[in-house]
C-alpha cells in the first residue's frame, strides 16, 4: 500500500515519524477519513472544508490549499491496486523538543494519508439491522473538532464491543449526542430528528447527506434535542457515518427499537443514498 507523507509518496510500512511528533505524544491533530468509490472520493470538498475548519479550530496552519489537497488526494487514490477505498489523512502540530504542552515555536505540521480497502456494511447489517448500547457521553465540550485524540470515543467503541454490539450511543445531561464514530437519527410517527450540530457533536459528511436527501424528497426533518425517552421510544433508530453508510439500530439496550424491525424510512433513504453514491460515481 503506498501512503502519503509530507508530500512524499513511499509504501506504508515504511513510513517514519520522530517520537516526539505531538500527534503522537499529546493526541495534538486532527483527522479526516474519506470514503472512495470507483476511484472518485465522495464529497471531497466537504471533507477538505471541515478539515480547513478543523485545522484553524486547533490553530494548526493548513499545509496545503484546497486545490493542492485534491492532487495529493488523487494521486494517492491512483498508487492504489484496489478501487474503492477510505482515505485516512491526518494532521497533527509536529514534531519538537523538548516536549511541552505550549505549542513550539518552530514546527512543521506533520501529514499522513494512507487508504485502506473499502468494505461496504455487509449485507446482513443492512437487511436486518444492527445492536446499539447507550453509554455517558464523558467526551470534552469541543466534540465539533474532528480530532485525533479519541480515547474516550475509544472506551465507549470498546463497551459496544464487549456488549457484543455494533456501536456506542452517546448521551449527555439525559439528550443525545451521537455514536463513539457516527451519528445518530431517530424516526417518531413518520418524522426524522437529530440533534443540530452543536459543540457537542462532530458534524458528520453523512449526516449533511442525510439531511439533504430528505429535504430533497420530502422527507419531515425536525433538528431538536433528543432526550433519551424519545431514543427508547422512537419507532426507528439510524446511525450514519462515511464507512458505515446508513444503519438501522434495531436492538437498543437489549430492547427492540420500535417493532424490532428495519423500519420503512430507513429502507426508502438507504436507497436514496445508494442513488446518490452512484450518480457522485457517475459523474
Ligand atoms: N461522529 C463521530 C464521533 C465520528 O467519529 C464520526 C465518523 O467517524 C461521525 C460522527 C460521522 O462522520 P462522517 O459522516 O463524516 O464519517
Amino acid at each position: 500500500k503506498i501512503a502519503f507523507l509530507n508530500g512524499q509518496f513511499a509504501p506504508l510500512a515504511e513510513l517514519k515519524i520522530s517520537v516526539m511528533d505531538r500527534g503522537f505524544l499529546f493526541g495534538d491533530g486532527v483527522y479526516e477519513m474519506i470514503p472512495v468509490y470507483q476511484r472518485v472520493a465522495f464529497r471531497l470538498d466537504e471533507h477538505l472544508v471541515r478539515l480547513a475548519n478543523n485545522l484553524a479550530q486547533v490553530r494548526i496552519e493548513n499545509p496545503y490549499s484546497i486545490s493542492a489537497w485534491r492532487e495529493h488526494i488523487q494521486a494517492l487514490i491512483h498508487a492504489q491496486t484496489f478501487v474503492d477505498q477510505s482515505i485516512y489523512l491526518q494532521v497533527s502540530r509536529g514534531s519538537a523538543y523538548p516536549r511541552q504542552h505550549a505549542f513550539p515555536l518552530e514546527a512543521m505540521p506533520t501529514v499522513l494519508m494512507f487508504a485502506d480497502e473499502l468494505e461496504p456494511p455487509p449485507a446482513l447489517a443492512v437487511e436486518c439491522g444492527v445492536s446499539a448500547i447507550t453509554c455517558n457521553d464523558v467526551r470534552w465540550q469541543r466534540c465539533n473538532i474532528k480530532a485525533i485524540s479519541l480515547l474516550a470515543n475509544v472506551l465507549a467503541k470498546q463497551e459496544a464491543v464487549d456488549a457484543g454490539v455494533a456501536e456506542a450511543i452517546l448521551l449527555r445531561d439525559g439528550d443525545l449526542t451521537e455514536g463513539a464514530a457516527s451519528n445518530i437519527f431517530i424516526v417518531k410517527d413518520g418524522v426524522i430528528y437529530t440533534p443540530a450540530p452543536s459543540n457537542l457533536m462532530l458534524t458528520g459528511i453523512t449526516y449533511d447527506v442525510i439531511l439533504e436527501l430528505a429535504q430533497q424528497h420530502d422527507l419531515p426533518v425536525t433538528l431538536a434535542p433528543v432526550t433519551e425517552q424519545m431514543l427508547r421510544d422512537a419507532d426507528e433508530l439510524w446511525l450514519t457515518s462515511s464507512s458505515k453508510e446508513v444503519l438501522a439500530i434495531v436492538n437498543l439496550d437489549g430492547q427492540a427499537v420500535g417493532n424490532g424491525q428495519v423500519g420503512p424510512i430507513y429502507k426508502i433513504m438507504y436507497g436514496l443514498y445508494q442513488n446518490f453514491k452512484m450518480t457522485v460515481m457517475h459523474r
